[in-house]
């Protein structure tokens, strides 16, 4: 029995204006074959898979193909798409003969000309393997599920967690299913709903006992429960994606239960659509933010400014918070991240202890904010590597490459050549700073940080800018996008049509 298992990790942001490129790829960290059972079998989905696949009285083989993970950015360039399918596709004609297949996908990445790059990649695929051998993907609960993909998997596993805190335990999910299917004979019957509406992600926090988010994970995790039910799904998505086909989807797997398929599809589409208002963030203009952080005498004061979100595909350069930040003096450290290799240089080439002094921001993206002249003290020079857990990742690690600390009166800014999670407390750590006893933190991320801060931090607020990942998106220019969706559309009047697919 031999059970291949491999890796394409890439949320896109369609307002993001760099490109995804093979690089990005390699820097953070291609590995082929069974190094990947070697390094990451405790490491998020493949770490899921690979401890569940041990756990089999059966023992199966388990065949390494290829981890291809890229941090959420642009869309990705033709060349790039091309190397992508044929690194998988030739790993497992490599592999062949392989009796099932599990794959960790994240669901929302796009390149130019290829709005749906997991579906053509699990084509891809599947044409290796043919129709019978079994085939389970594992999805971001920002993923824009497409048909494509139902029709090409056997099924589909979402994370139910937002932050992401079951990166693993997806992993293990999908794994049980794939047995199911493939040691115990189920017959997958997919009830697939998608949803003419799109929410912002700050407030879809399935660990807030008083978000909806918590009430519907609820309902997937009893669904999951039944005997009959292989998984269950709810697909946010994520909004900055101006593509065909963008929308929330339901995704019901039973073992050969056509009708119990369509009718818990129907109710969880029927729950979030009557849902779809309750998820409206609450903003804070940003001068209010900060003047609130700034009377905080004690305690920490976190900002998400989600709009800059690297999580969500940002490019991490905006300037709103940073110039809002340096217009006070602050008793205690002010924290902000920036994403800029030109600064980085710029700053080791003064040594630390010396001054920094030129435009900081506004450059990987320049039509959201801009530049800023800074004159600042060159506090420390250091390699941004150090292994995430906690939101989206479990013992994963992590490199943004040379990175540096700027000081400006007690506004740190964290400087990094590449984009990461800009908002992991251990990202200021290995910048030698103390996350939890600054007086305020800037976190780029809508909704994962919480996962860290929300139960260390005085107060918690959202920030309105404009950049990459705006909550607001609906008020900016979209032309791919399938229509009527709301919010771009105000409607209330619609009804679930679950279509069903048998393996
Ligand atoms: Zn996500």
């Amino acid at each position: 029995m031999r059970i291949a298992i491999g890796q394409l990790w890439q949320e896109t942001n369609t307002f993001n204006p760099l490109p995804t490129t093979r690089r990005d790829f390699e820097d953070f960290g291609v590995v082929r074959g069974q190094e990947v059972i070697a390094r990451f079998h405790d490491t998020n989905e493949l770490g899921g898979f690979i401890q569940s696949l041990r756990g089999w009285r059966e023992q199966p083989e388990i065949v390494g193909l290829v981890r291809l993970p890229a941090w959420p950015s642009g869309r990705a360039t033709p060349e790039t798409f091309a190397w992508l399918r044929e690194e998988l596709v030739a790993a497992l004609q490599r592999a062949m003969p392989v009796d099932a297949v599990l794959l960790a996908l994240h669901g929302a990445m796009v390149a130019e000309e290829h709005p749906d790059v997991e579906g053509e990649v699990l084509s891809a695929v599947r044409e290796v393997i043919g129709p019978t051998t079994p085939l389970v993907a594992t999805l971001d609960l920002h993923a824009n599920v497409t048909t494509r993909m139902i029709r090409e998997t056997d099924s589909l596993v979402l994370y139910h967690t937002a932050p992401h805190i079951d990166v693993f335990e997806t992993g293990q999910r999908a794994a049980a299913v794939l047995r199911r299917i493939f040691v115990e004979g189920a017959r997958p019957t997919t009830a697939f709903a998608k949803i003419p509406a799109v929410v912002p992600a700050e407030r879809a926090n399935t660990e807030d006992p008083n978000s909806i988010s918590h009430r519907h994970k609820r309902s997937l995790l009893e669904l999951e429960r039944h005997p009959h039910i292989l998984a269950a799904g709810l697909a946010t998505v994520q909004p900055w994606l101006d593509i065909p086909e963008l929308g929330t989807a339901v995704v019901v797997v039973t073992d050969g239960q056509r009708e119990e398929s369509i009718v818990a599809c129907s109710d969880l589409a029927n729950a979030f659509w009557a849902s779809r208002l309750e998820y409206q963030p609450k903003l804070t203009p940003v001068a209010e933010a900060v003047g609130r952080a700034l009377a905080n005498q004690d305690g920490l004061t976190v900002i998400s400014d989600p709009a800059d979100a690297t999580t969500s595909g940002a490019t991490g350069d905006s300037t709103w918070l940073l110039a809002e930040l340096l217009r006070h003096d602050w008793p205690r450290p002010a924290l902000v991240t920036l994403v800029s290799p030109e600064v980085v240089a710029a700053a080791a080439l003064a040594g630390v202890g010396g001054e920094f002094s030129g435009p900081v921001g506004g450059v990987r993206d320049h039509r959201f904010s801009q530049p800023l002249s800074l004159t600042a003290r060159v506090e420390r020079l250091f390699g941004a590597r150090f292994v995430l857990s906690g939101h989206l990742a479990r013992n994963l690690p992590i490199d943004m490459g040379r990175s540096a600390v700027l000081r400006h009166g007690n506004v740190r800014i964290v400087v990094t050549a590449r984009s990461g999670p800009h908002f992991a407390p251990q990202l200021f750590e290995a910048a030698g700073l103390d996350p939890f006893t600054a007086q305020v933190l800037i976190a780029k991320s809508p909704c994962g940080f919480r996962a860290a801060y929300a139960s260390r931090a005085k107060e918690i607020l959202v920030a309105a800018a404009p950049g990459c990942a705006p909550s607001d998106f609906a008020n900016y220019p979209y032309t791919q996008i399938d229509r009527p969706l709301w919010p771009w559309d105000q409607f209330d009047a619609w009804r679930p049509e679950p279509v069903v697919f048998e393996h």
